[in-house]
C-alpha cells in the first residue's frame, strides 16, 4: 500500500486527528540530509564511586571509536543501514561491550547472543537469538533480513544459516572473558546455584582471581545499539547483546525482538533499547515509542520521555533507548543512575557520556 495511505488508514482507525500525520510524513530518500548518528552502549547502575578514571576513560574511547567509524560511513555517503552494522560490530569485538566477544554467560556457562537491524526505508527486519559461533551476531540479522525470506531465526539453525551465507564462525570460547565468568560466578554463589564448570578453551583461571581489579556487578550491563540517519534521508537501527547474566532455559530478551527492543521506519524513528527485557518487550518499547511520534505528533525526546520514565518506571522496567527521526532529531532516554551513550552528527563533535548528571 501507499506509505501515505498506509498512514491515513491506521490513524482513522485509532480515531487520532490528520494534522499530527501532516507533522510526520517523512521523506523517505532523495535530498541532502545531514547524517547523524547516536549510539548506547548499555544502561544500569553505572556511578562514578564504581568505576575507575582508566575505565570511565576506556568506555568513552571505545564509544568514540564506534560513533567515528558510523561517522566515516556517512560522510561518504554510505547508508544508515552500514554505519550502524559497522559501529555495532565493532563494539561486538570490544570485550568491554555485553555483545560478541565480552558477552555475559547464562547460568550454565555458555555465551548465547541476540541481535536484531531494521531498515527504516524499507521496514525490512532480520534478528538472530541465542547464537553460540557466530563472531557478529549483527552481521547474521543484517543477513537474515536479506539473505533469507525470514525476520528471526534462533540457536544452532541460525550458526547454520550464518555459516551458509559465509559469515566468520569462531569457537564457542573467543567469546569468553575473565571479567564476565567471574561476573557470573559471583551472581550463582549469592544466588546459592550450582556452579558450572570452566568453558572449554577458556584461557587458565588468574591466580588470585579479579576481586582486587574488579569492582561488583557494575559491568554486568554492555548491550550496544546504534541508531543512524544518512544523507539520503532514510533511517536505521540495530542492538545487539548477550542478554542477562545468568540467564537460564534459552531466555530471550527484548534486543532481537522487532518493536521492542529495535524498530526503525522512515515515517517515525528508529530505536534501540537497553535494560531488563522482559519489561520492554512488554511494553513494546521501540514502536511505543514511534507510535506516539507517528500518531500523536510527539517530538521525539518527549516519546522516548513518556515510554521511558513514566510507563517504564509504573512497571519498575529499567532501562533507557536512543532514537533518531528521519527528520534529524535525536534522542535518548533512560532512568538508570548511567547509560554509555554518544551521538555525533555532520559538521558537529563527537559527544559521548555516560552518567546521569551529563547533560
Ligand atoms: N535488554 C537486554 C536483554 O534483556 C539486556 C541489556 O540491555 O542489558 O537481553
Amino acid at each position: 500500500m501507499y506509505p501515505g495511505l498506509r498512514t491515513s488508514v491506521m490513524v482513522a482507525m485509532l480515531g487520532v486527528g490528520c494534522a499530527a500525520v501532516a507533522q510526520n510524513v517523512l521523506p523517505t530518500s532523495g535530498g541532502s540530509h545531514r547524517w547523524a548518528v547516536v549510539l548506547h552502549g548499555g544502561a544500569g547502575v553505572i556511578e562514578r564511586r564504581s568505576m575507575s578514571a582508566e575505565m570511565d576513560a576506556e568506555y568513552r574511547a571505545a564509544l568514540k571509536r564506534s560513533l567515528q567509524a558510523a561517522a566515516d560511513v556517512l560522510e561518504k555517503g554510505g547508508s544508515s543501514m552500514d554505519a550502524v552494522e559497522t559501529a555495532i560490530k565493532l563494539m561486538e569485538d570490544d570485550p568491554l561491550f555485553n555483545a560478541g566477544r565480552g558477552a555475559v554467560f547464562t547460568a550454565n556457562g555458555k555465551n548465547e547472543l541476540d541481535a536484531a537491524m531494521m531498515d527504516g526505508a524499507t521496514m525490512k527486519a532480520g534478528a538472530v537469538a541465542g547464537v553460540t559461533r557466530t563472531r557478529h551476531p549483527i552481521s547474521l540479522a543484517r543477513a537474515v533480513m536479506e539473505k533469507s525470506p525470514h525476520v528471526m531465526l534462533i540457536g544452532e539453525g541460525a550458526d547454520r544459516f550464518a555459516a551458509s551465507v559465509d559469515l566468520e564462525q569462531v569457537p564457542p570460547s573467543y567469546f569468553f572473558t575473565e571479567r564476565r565468568w567471574q561476573g557470573l560466578i559471583r551472581q550463582l554463589k549469592k544466588e546459592g546455584a550450582p556452579l558450572p564448570q570452566r568453558p572449554q578453551g577458556a584461557p587458565p583461571a588468574p591466580k588470585g582471581g579479579m576481586a582486587e581489579i574488579e569492582p561488583p556487578d557494575t559491568h554486568k550491563y554492555g548491550t550496544v545499539g546504534v541508531v543512524a540517519l544518512d544523507r539520503s534521508g532514510n533511517i536505521a537501527a540495530g542492538t545487539s547483546t548477550g542478554g542477562t547474566q545468568a540467564k537460564r532455559w534459552g531466555r530471550v530478551g527484548d534486543s532481537p525482538i522487532i518493536g521492542a527492543g529495535t524498530y526503525a521506519s522512515n515515517e517515525s524513528c528508529a530505536v534501540s533499547a537497553t535494560g531488563t527485557g522482559e519489561y520492554f518487550i512488554r511494553l513494546t518499547v521501540a514502536r511505543t515509542i514511534c507510535a506516539l511520534v507517528q500518531y500523536k505528533g510527539m517530538k521525539l525526546q518527549d516519546a522516548a520521555d513518556e515510554v521511558v520514565q513514566t510507563e517504564l518506571k509504573a512497571i519498575h522496567g529499567d532501562g533507557g533507548v536512543i532514537a533518531i527521526a528521519a527528520d534529524g532529531q535525536m534522542a535518548w532516554s533512560f532512568n538508570t543512575p548511567g547509560m554509555y551513550r554518544g551521538r555525533v552528527e555532520e559538521g558537529k563533535a563527537i559527544d559521548v557520556r555516560i552518567y546521569a548528571d551529563e547533560r
